[in-house]
């Protein structure tokens, strides 16, 4: 009797399986997104070899913003395709449009600081340098709630020995299509795509419509490629 249990017992485990197995060929054409795999993953347990497709990480870093019309613009696109992005913001734009730098954050994209007014910091006097940073701290603070932790210098010009801004973390980026130097889309595009990398940091500026429509299609096309876009403290902090 113990015996024919075993035997029905694994006759009911192998119908599972089949099952599963039916279930896993129907379902594959159909797993594309990360989610799915997710999902999939859970339904089959530990015992099954999946072979799961892995997102690589990359992260979209705009600089010398808000902008009144673009920054909006992006901000629309970003939240149609849930990608956050990283804003190295200019105190002084910052303090033209705090409706913008608020709904960034509340949108739970990573604000940094760019200086107040785009100097380059290695160039002026130690005081001069400090008061750029932390007075882009204090208004990025109060529109946020939170303290930038991150800075990335105007022409990426930094004095290692700022003793007011020790605790910030510098981000500087991998690939540069100078697209505020092109102001094309289809050029902005085909500068950054090939580079792509797990890990990169793309620079962009939000100041230009063609900046904007690059960076959307940049995401479409990278996320076909299995590229995740993440903000700059998971490349950095891991
Ligand atoms: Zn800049």
């Amino acid at each position: 009797m113990k015996e024919k249990n075993g035997h029905l017992y694994l006759l009911g485990g192998m119908t599972v399986l089949l099952l599963l197995l039916q279930i896993f060929l129907i379902s594959k054409n159909h797993l594309e997104s990360g989610w799915d795999m997710q999902v999939w993953s859970r339904i089959a347990g530990k015992d099954m070899e999946i072979s799961k497709t892995e997102t690589k990480k990359i992260a979209l870093t705009f600089d010398d913003g808000p902008h009144q019309k673009y920054t909006p613009m992006l901000l629309d696109g970003l939240k149609e395709r849930n990608v956050k992005a990283t804003f190295f913001l200019m105190g002084a734009n910052a303090e033209k449009y705090p409706e913008i730098v608020k709904r960034m954050s509340m949108e739970g994209h990573v604000i940094g600081n760019h200086s107040y007014s785009h100097i380059e910091l290695s160039a002026v006097r130690e005081a001069q340098a400090c008061t750029e940073i932390t007075k882009t701290n204090q208004i990025l603070t109060e529109y946020t709630g939170k303290a930038p932790e991150y800075i990335r210098p105007p022409f990426g010009a930094w004095s290692h020995n700022l003793d007011c801004v020790t605790s910030m973390i510098v981000v500087l980026w991998d690939i540069d299509p100078l697209d505020w130097k092109c102001q094309n889309t289809d050029q902005i595009v085909k500068r950054v795509v090939p580079k792509a990398e797990e890990n990169a940091i793309i620079l962009l500026h939000d100041s230009y419509e063609t900046s904007v429509e690059a960076a959307l299609q940049i995401i479409d096309k990278l996320q076909k490629e299995n590229f995740e876009f993440v903000t700059v403290d998971e490349i950095i902090l891991e």
